[in-house]
């Protein structure tokens, strides 16, 4: 009897019509034999609503009580998809992250899978349950609910997946694939019918927000090969995998845009050793995570350096008290941010083998009259920070210039 995993998105159980079509589908795979486990999300904009509500109240609300709300929304959607299945006739049983198994560090609101004991998963399904499980939380050694950041039922399944040993993943979202650029922005996207894990993971990086970054580390260290596909009709997905030979061939894979990025700049930072370390060090102790980072140094009889680099839009309140509160100590002399900013790549493991890439997507832009801010680059991936109103613009036009011919 095979295992199945199945992750169904907010949008693929936005509402109770969406939630009857997911069981429909469940149905079909259980009536075949296999041993079903279904992973959800909350109901698109639930877990949005339940951050506004706490920003209501407060700016920089405290993360273990924001773990303890979050965590609702999916708990909503494991019990509602069970009682679809049932009102089918399919045993059917939820579980929180806890009682499937999950353990977590205590980085609330971030937080990793450190191991998972699916035991109870095992026993349901033994029983002839579909087992539906509530993605994107889990609980520490202590007990406390912790969530594994925005996406992070991605990263259930996927964790389930490696943990039971499932002979397939789906991952059901409200496309039918990954593309080579969003389709909401780019409506010539063609859809990618497989992928390399280390695409995937740069793409993912970059801001395409079809499957959450840490996941796809995840199904790379574990190989668990997934298939990203449509709730909504039975066309084939795409297929992540490991890197196959063929691969090589395409150079340029897929273009992203994040639009969720700030930058924060300090001015006159004193220009000693151990100052970045002290600078970097302080925004991982607050788990900031930091994307780019530049620095410029000025030469002078008492040298200072101005250094910039990107954040998670969320974590920019965060990361400017932390940087605030240092400032003061070293003698930073301004600290200034941005959020007008957007980061566009493009993605490829052919950039390996190939070279002028970078050249082409600069000489496009300068066409476009967009102007770069920042560079960062990789084996496979050449990032620019720009100008967030300029972003869907570029994003058409690297498209075009590299996909499109
Ligand atoms: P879910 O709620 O199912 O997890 P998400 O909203 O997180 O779904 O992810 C699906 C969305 O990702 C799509 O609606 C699409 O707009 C966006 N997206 C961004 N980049 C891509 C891409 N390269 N291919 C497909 N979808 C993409
Ligand atoms: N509900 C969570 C979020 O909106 C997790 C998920 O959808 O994967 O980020
Ligand atoms: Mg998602």
């Amino acid at each position: 009897m095979a295992i199945i995993v199945q992750k169904y998105g907010g949008t693929s159980v936005g509402n109770t019509e969406r939630i009857r079509n997911v069981a429909r589908r469940v149905a079909r795979y259980r009536e075949q034999g296999d041993q079903v486990v279904v992973v959800v999300s909350a109901m698109s904009g639930v877990t949005d609503t339940l951050i506004k509500l706490a920003k209501e109240i407060t700016a920089l609300p405290d993360e273990r009580e924001m773990d303890m709300l979050l965590a609702t929304g999916e708990q909503q959607t494991i019990a509602l998809t069970a009682i679809a299945l049932q009102s089918l006739g399919i045993q059917a049983a939820s579980l929180t992250g806890a009682q499937a198994g999950i353990v977590t560090d205590g980085v609330h609101t971030k937080a990793k899978i450190q191991n998972i004991a699916p035991h109870e998963v095992h026993r349901l399904l033994d029983a002839g349950n579909v087992v539906i499980v509530a993605g994107f939380q889990g609980q520490t050694e202590e007990g406390q609910i912790t969530t594994l950041g925005r996406g992070g039922s991605d990263l259930t399944a996927i964790a389930l997946a490696a943990a039971l040993k499932a002979d397939l993943c789906q991952i059901y979202t409200d496309v039918d694939g990954v593309y080579t650029a969003d389709p909401r922005i780019v409506p010539s996207a063609k859809k990618i019918s497989e992928i390399a894990y280390d695409e995937m993971l740069e793409m993912a990086g970059a801001g395409s927000k079809v499957m959450q970054l840490r996941s796809v580390e995840f199904a790379k260290k574990f190989n668990v090969v997934f298939e990203v596909r449509s709730s909504l009709n039975d066309n084939p997905g795409t297929l992540v995998k490991e890197e196959t030979r063929s691969m090589e061939g395409v150079v340029v894979r897929g273009v992203s845009l994040d639009k969720n990025q700030a930058k924060v700049t300090l001015f006159g930072v004193p220009d000693r050793p151990g100052m970045a370390a002290r600078i970097f060090k302080a925004l991982a102790n607050s788990a900031v995570n930091v994307d780019m980072i530049i620095q410029n140094v000025h030469a002078g009889s008492q040298p200072t350096s101005d250094l910039s680099f990107t954040v998670d839009k969320p974590d920019l309140l965060k990361a400017r008290k932390v940087i605030d509160a240092l400032a003061q100590e070293v003698g930073i002399r301004e600290v200034v941010a941005d959020e007008n900013i957007g980061k566009l790549s493009i993605v490829g493991v052919g950039m390996k083998s190939h070279s002028g890439v970078a050249a082409k997507m600069f000489e496009v832009l300068a066409e476009e009259g967009v102007n770069i801010d920042m560079i960062s680059t990789s084996e496979i991936k050449i990032s620019v920070v720009i100008e967030l109103s300029k972003g869907e613009i570029a994003t058409r036009a690297i498209h075009r210039a590299f996909l499109e011919c």
